[in-house]
């Protein structure tokens, strides 16, 4: 619990200060600018560009206030070689004062092409004799109402109070072809005028080097010790029972196919961690339908066997049920309990559930987010399993794996995460530097490889004759709408459009229909029908995104494929190719196409590897937006850059276990300059 908050004896720019973080000089040091400016010269008009930073001078020869489509403030701005366009949406009187036509002024911000040409909005105003900076500007992270100078000049204060000593010594610095930390400090916040600018805006000069090093070897640091942590707690060894007939055995007896040789790998490492004392933290990865549910299955029986309690989480209804209908169809003859919990079941329902779970009867629970909420009280849970992990924020599988905790048990359960998005190595490396990780490698056999096409929209009425002939031979279609990614009713509109208009089009077939906004029990109809086959072509929004397993759906229609992501795309492909006829996946995109919509359906073409294509969608995103920006991790790492900086990773990893082994007190020294307030962290 934090104290009580002492509103009354901090300022307000101190509150300001205390939203980003900045509560003691070392916080400042170390808020090193998001970017710089290059304010040492002053371009002209007609050199600029749109997305440009700029910086003109020029005289006003035309300003108004002009009251439509809203109120603003314009201005156009004239040099000798040409003329820009000012607006400001919100302003105060006396700034139309300053744009009297005739007046001359230094202006700066981001040029943008507008209706009107270039244009600058909210620029920022000077006076035009004022001296030119020789250096780069420093432009830092800020919040609501907090000024870049009053920044600047608490960060040079907190400067010359904080010792900038290294905290490395001195031969690995050099080892590393490092620079100091106070040389690289001092030059990233005060940039001299002779320093590669450019190198200093892209982060590649030497200071940003060592600074992303550090940070780095920070996080390392960290999750080693949180992995240290983790391990000092208690869990139930849920040996397995080394009997013919032990659940796991009498398990794969009954299944209509055999595991391959990489999930017998896999879980076979799950087995033995479930064994110890201490909790497993591992994560399964493997590439959409490799086969993962049958490998939770198995680690599920052996906990059960073992006497505990057994929860898996999914992030959609959709595939909790399925895996509901699954897993009971697995272990229901095995004579074990299993019962499910969503948002959605009704009062009566859930009611039966929560005593199921409280009194043991329920071995094995199966839901959404609703099995973290607070009334669910389990008898003795021992081992947790979240499915499609990267749904999830850190802050719910958290919760989640503490539900074991409270005071009734002094142990905790084991945790066991599964992930079709495979997260390439440099990521691995970092932000799952604490846990274990098991890949299952390759498909189970008999599958054959989608055949992906990528279609102009023009061409709709060619795939739809397409779908009516494979209904004829009897396959299955889905056929997923356009993500809108602004307003769910409008996607739904368009769902609920699709569907009436797929429907008159192929008149004979029957054409199902699944959203959101459906209940639960509309929701299975449907998938239900799907699945037998009543349905032939299945209308979706990205509902079915994760997880759905329906192997006689063998075309997969994905409209204005350009606007989702590539993870997404691939999630949505994996739904075909599952059974044995031969599956098509049309990529229908309208033009034109931004770059990174091109690079992305380029990637969907050319490869069906899960690994290759997130290793590109890192390429192109960057890891933020990969993991979800609210990772555990992710906000440990404010200045390195993993889609470049991986060398810097390896480099970062191997001193931390060197330093580990070696030197306890270099470790604690550089983990309380960069962990300082983040020691929750170390919590998890
Ligand atoms: P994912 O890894 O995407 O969760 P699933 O667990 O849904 O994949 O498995 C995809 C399909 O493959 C399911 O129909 C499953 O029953 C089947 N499957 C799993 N393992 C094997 C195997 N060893 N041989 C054949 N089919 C398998
Ligand atoms: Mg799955």
């Amino acid at each position: 619990m934090r104290a009580k908050p002492e509103a009354d004896t901090r300022t307000l720019v101190q509150q300001k200060f205390e939203r980003l973080g900045l509560r003691n000089p070392h916080d400042f040091v170390l808020h090193l600018p998001l970017r710089y400016e290059d304010e040492t010269a002053i371009a002209s008009i007609g050199t600029l560009r749109g997305g440009m930073s700029a910086q003109v001078e020029g005289e006003v020869i035309d300003s108004e206030v002009k009251s439509s489509p809203r109120r603003q403030l314009t201005a156009t701005i004239r040099d000798e070689s040409g003329e820009l366009f000012l607006r400001w949406l919100t302003f105060y009187p006396s700034q139309q004062q300053q744009m009297k036509p005739g007046r001359r002024w230094r202006v700066r911000g981001e040029v943008r092409s507008g209706f009107n040409g270039l244009e600058i909005i909210h620029p920022k105003i000077t006076a035009v004799h004022s001296p030119l900076p020789a250096a780069l500007t420093p432009v830092y992270p800020t919040t609501d109402g907090l000024s870049q100078p009053s920044l600047r000049k608490a960060i040079s204060l907190a400067l010359g109070q904080v010792s900038l000593e290294d905290t490395l010594p001195a031969s690995l610095v050099n080892k590393l072809g490092l620079l100091s930390f106070d040389t690289a400090i001092k030059t990233l916040h005060s940039p001299s005028p002779e320093m590669d600018a450019q190198a200093l805006i892209e982060h590649t000069h030497p200071a940003w080097i060592r600074i992303k090093f550090d940070e780095l070897l920070a996080q390392q640091l960290s999750l080693a010790a949180a992995r240290d942590a983790r391990r000092a707690k208690h869990s139930r060894a849920l040996v397995m029972r080394d009997h013919p007939e032990n659940l796991c055995q009498r398990l794969l007896r009954a299944l209509p196919f055999k595991l391959t040789d990489s999930q017998n790998k896999v879980v076979a490492e799950i087995s033995h961690d479930l064994a110890r004392e201490f909790p497993m933290y591992r994560l399964l990865q493997g590439d959409v339908g490799s086969g993962k549910t049958i490998v939770a299955a198995m680690a599920a029986l052996q906990a059960i066997e073992a006497g505990v309690q057994v929860a898996i989480m999914a992030p959609t209804e959709i595939l909790a049920q399925q895996h509901f209908q699954k897993m009971q169809s697995w272990v229901e003859p095995l004579g074990i309990g299993i019962c499910w919990l969503t948002g959605s079941i009704t009062a009566r329902a859930r009611k039966i559930a929560l005593e199921a779970i409280r009194n043991g009867q329920a071995r094995l629970i199966i839901g959404t987010q609703a099995l973290i909420q607070e009334t669910v009280d389990f008898e003795n849970l021992g081992l947790v399993i979240v499915d499609e992990q990267h749904r999830f924020g850190v802050g719910q599988r958290l919760s989640l794996s503490r539900k074991g905790e409270p005071d009734a048990q002094d142990w905790v359960p084991h945790q066991l995460t599964m992930s079709a998005t495979p997260i390439p190595r440099t990521l691995a490396m970092t932000f799952y530097a604490d846990l274990e990780v098991s890949t299952i490698e390759g498909l189970p056999p008999g599958r054959t490889p989608v055949l992906t096409k990528l279609v102009s929209s023009s061409r709709r009425g060619e795939i739809i004759s397409h779908i009516a002939q494979s209904a004829v031979n009897g396959q299955q279609t889905y056929w997923v709408c356009p993500l809108v990614e602004e307003s769910e009713a409008l996607e739904l509109q368009t769902a609920v459009d699709t569907h009436l208009a797929l429907s008159e089009a192929l008149s004979g077939l029957k054409i199902g229909l699944v959203h959101g906004r459906l209940t639960t029990s509309e929701k299975s109809a449907v998938m239900k029908d799907f699945r037998e086959g009543l349905i032939q072509v299945l209308v979706a929004t990205t509902v079915i995104e994760v997880g759905v397993d329906v192997p006689n759906a063998s075309l997969m229609v994905i409209e204005h494929a350009e606007r989702f992501g590539l993870a997404q795309l691939h999630q949505l492909r994996g739904r075909v190719g599952r059974g044995h006829a031969s599956s098509v996946c049309v990529l229908m995109f309208q033009h034109p196409l931004s770059m990174i919509a091109r690079e992305r359906l380029r990637a969907m073409y050319e490869t069906q590897d899960g690994f290759e294509i997130a290793q590109r969608d890192l390429d192109l995103r960057g890891p933020g937006e990969l993991l979800g920006s609210r990772q555990s991790g992710v906000a440990l790492l404010r200045f390195a850059d993993l889609a470049h900086d991986s060398a810097l990773v390896r480099a970062a990893r191997e001193v931390a276990v060197d330093l580990r082994q070696h030197s306890p007190e270099i470790v604690e020294r550089h983990l309380s300059r960069w962990m300082r307030g983040r020691e929750d962290f170390l919590r998890s």
